[in-house]
């Protein structure tokens, strides 16, 4: 158990600690004496700030420690170990987690994980049992169901649907500039592609070369200036001639 108080011999051996930590520190010169921690039974850490400029707000630690019935105080450990205001890097984030959109680039390999939540088992001509006697019909039901792409061993799950809808949402929805702005929303332009599937009622595709959203998929509340049905500018209106001109020159 850890003794509140430190040991009388090992709090006095400051010295003994300060040539440690300056060897330690060298070339760097070190800091200021900052206290000393009871780390448990005849065990002191004496702390000396860090005078590093590589280093600040670190703190160089001493332990020193005596055996029982022992007069000589030895050292233990030398570390640097960071203060309540030291300077630290950022915390790790693992490789795998540190892709972003749009950083993957050709050629390079990004497999989704097998417990990756936005993907669940698909349907696929193997994934049920079926009985001898039916072999049959399972055949007829593997073609028809292949034909509308149901043959893929991992479909997007409800997470996956929503994650994408949100970030669609967000970059070609009602609430970007561009929306709203626009003259009209993508539901009644000309140039919208619909979409098969369980978003199609939300989301469509843009169709127009004109539009920065061309190729993308738009919400149908989204919209820019090139709808088709925006509407034309009017002509600008020639004003009437003056009744007295007094702009000419009178030919004299
Ligand atoms: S042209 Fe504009 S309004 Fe029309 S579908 Fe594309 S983004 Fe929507």
């Amino acid at each position: 158990m850890r003794s509140r108080t430190p040991d009388r011999l090992c709090a006095e051996a400051v010295d003994v600690a300060r040539d440690a930590a300056a060897r330690a520190a060298h070339p760097q010169p070190l800091g200021a004496y900052l206290g000393a921690v009871a780390e448990g039974d005849r065990l002191v850490t004496h702390l000396f700030a860090s005078e590093d400029p590589g280093y600040p707000g670190w703190r160089w630690g001493v332990t020193v420690a005596r055996a029982a019935r022992a007069k000589y105080v030895t050292v233990d450990e030398v570390a640097l170990t960071p203060g309540p205001d030291a300077l630290l890097a950022p915390a790790w984030v693992p490789w795998h987690e540190r892709l972003r959109p749009g950083d993957l680039g050709p050629g390079d390999l990004l497999p989704a994980e097998d417990d990756d939540l936005r993907l669940e088992p698909g349907w696929t001509p193997g994934t049920a049992e079926a009985p001898e006697h039916a072999t049959a019909e399972r055949a007829q039901v593997t073609d028809v169901a292949l034909q509308p792409g149901l043959g893929r061993r991992r479909v997007l799950s409800w997470a996956g649907v929503s994650e994408a809808a949100d970030r669609w949402e967000e970059t070609h929805g009602p609430r970007t500039p561009m929306a709203e702005n626009a003259p009209g929303p993508c539901v009644s332009c000309g140039f919208l592609l619909p979409m098969a599937g369980q978003l199609r009622q939300a989301f469509g595709v843009c169709g127009n070369g004109y539009s920065p959203a061309d190729g993308r998929v738009v919400s149908l509340a989204y919209g820019c200036g090139a709808h088709s049905e925006a509407a034309r500018a009017p002509e600008p209106q020639r004003p009437a001639p003056p009744v007295i001109d007094h702009m000419g020159a009178d030919p004299l």
